[in-house]
């Protein structure tokens, strides 16, 4: 009757994970990727990203590099070098994707899938056109950034082109006021370009902790982000001196490249929807139960293509549930609550829990200790940056429900303490722990003086 138990669509973080455990479980598995295997992460986002943001922080090492004795020559940049040898790694790790599917016995098809019913997919390959007949069929086609229907939309660029640049961008302006947008601006910034970031909002940042917000805004105008707030674009327009960003407030900005981060929509065109009854919400986003079924019940679907928590290793946790509950033991569970993040401007932001407006919502009286200091590190550099951190405590519990920060490495940090805030840490606990001395980290366990406990 079928030719697999499960046709997985889309070779991503979450497709990928899914495939590998249902194989793993003894399931006949087919996978279809129509572009470079490890999806967006891998190719256009976590990984390039981070990498990037590695080669921006050194500008800042090379400065700090003289109050510690060293004499660094003027440093030269080399961005094709640079976008040679991440092409490298990435090439590196698509091989690594596929020996895994390999490896554990998952058929992959290269080439565009859609449903054509609920437990038929076509595919489109080298090899021509197929038909394949799947007991399960899984969505996992991630997500695609949008740019709004803006007089000269076309000179922009979207975050997907933003590896490969070529020239360098001596200017760069910036759209948008979320995380990629303000990752972007900070690695270019750092790489040597001039960078302006124009977001219509009153502050960057929207769903983090408001202090939090703040604290990093300043970070990014000192270190010469030209930050456009409550300022939103007309059009665009290429004239003599480059691309003209045109401002409602009767301004505009010139820049050689114009980065759109405005917002990632599902990826859900021709993938055939409509005709296999699935049905969507916002945006084309697919519809799930909390077992990731969609409303055809041998469809499911997991990670950003359902447009929930935009994270790989949500889509790769929500992958290991379904794929345990189809061909294993069903056990896996995935909890939403207190799923830690960072954002890797310079500094680093890190999160776990509630923001303080959200705290205070949910659980009314909630007590707030906060820190602000110049780094060791900065003692003998010329660098003016300064770490910020914030404990949110419910007040009826001592549980810890909110733990931000920003500064050096603060996703590192804030990973540890996410187990301890999923484990149910109260305050108490946090106070009993021993610092390491001298880090960054042991802020967290050594703040005792509350700044208030609301009303
Ligand atoms: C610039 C940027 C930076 C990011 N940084 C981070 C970060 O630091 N940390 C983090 O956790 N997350 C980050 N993310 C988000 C993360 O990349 C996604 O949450 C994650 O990749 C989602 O995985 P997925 O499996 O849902 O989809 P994807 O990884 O997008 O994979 C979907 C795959 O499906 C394929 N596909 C789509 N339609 C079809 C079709 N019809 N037929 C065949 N193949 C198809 C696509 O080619 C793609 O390979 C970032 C995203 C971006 C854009």
């Amino acid at each position: 009757m079928h030719d697999f138990d499960l046709f997985v669509i889309g070779g991503g973080s979450g497709g990928v994970r899914a495939a590998r455990m249902a194989a793993q479980r003894g399931a006949r598995v087919a996978l279809a990727e129509a572009a470079a295997l490890g999806g967006t992460c891998v190719n256009v986002g976590c990984i390039p990203k981070k990498l990037y943001s590695y080669a921006a922080h050194y500008a800042h090492d090379f400065e700090d590099a003289e109050g510690f004795g060293w004499n660094v020559q003027a440093p030269r940049f080399d961005w094709a070098r640079l976008k040679a040898n991440r092409a490298r790694e990435i090439a590196r790790l698509n091989g690594v994707y596929e020996q895994l599917l390999a490896g554990t016995g998952v058929t992959l098809l290269r080439g565009w899938a859609q449903l054509v019913d609920g437990h038929t997919v076509d595919i489109e390959t080298a090899a021509g056109r197929q038909h394949y007949r799947a007991r399960h069929i899984l969505l996992a086609t991630g997500g695609t950034p949008s740019v709004p229907a803006i007089a000269g939309r076309e000179l922009a660029v979207t975050s997907d082109s933003m590896f490969d640049l070529d020239p360098f961008p001596r200017r760069l302006v910036v759209v948008g006021g979320g995380y990629i947008a303000c990752e972007f601006a900070s690695i270019f910034r750092g790489l040597g370009s001039q960078v302006s970031l124009v977001h219509r909002g009153e502050q960057v940042l929207r769903g983090f902790d408001d202090e939090v917000r703040a604290f990093i805004a300043g970070e990014l105008a000192r270190n010469g982000i030209d930050l456009r707030l409550a300022s939103s674009v007309t059009s665009l327009a290429r004239d003599a001196e480059g691309i003209r960003v045109q401002l409602a407030d009767d301004g505009s900005l010139v820049g050689d490249v114009v980065l759109y981060a405005t917002g990632r929509i599902p990826n859900v065109n021709g993938l055939g929807l409509e005709a296999a009854g699935v049905k969507q919400g916002k945006d084309g986003a697919i519809l799930v139960d909390g077992h990731y079924q969609t409303s055809v019940p041998s469809v499911h679907a997991i990670g950003d293509v359902t447009a929930r928590v935009q994270l790989t290793p949500v889509a790769l946790g929500e992958a290991m549930v379904l794929a345990d509950r189809l061909f294993g033991q069903g056990r896996r569970r995935l909890d939403y609550e207190f799923i830690p993040t960072a954002v890797f401007t310079h500094p680093n932001i890190g999160t776990v829990g509630y923001t303080e407006a959200q705290a205070r919502e949910k659980f009314g009286r909630i007590t707030v200790f906060r820190t602000e200091f110049k780094p060791l590190r900065h003692t003998l550099t010329r660098s003016g940056e300064r770490t910020f951190m914030k404990l949110l405590v419910d007040a009826a519990t001592d549980r810890v429900v909110g733990l931000h920060m920003v500064g050096p490495d603060a996703g590192e940090v804030v990973q540890g303490f996410a187990v301890a805030m999923k484990a149910g840490a109260t305050k108490a606990v946090f106070d009993a722990t021993v610092g390491i001395h001298p880090t960054l980290a042991e802020e967290f366990v050594t703040m005792r003086e509350p700044v208030f406990t609301s009303s």
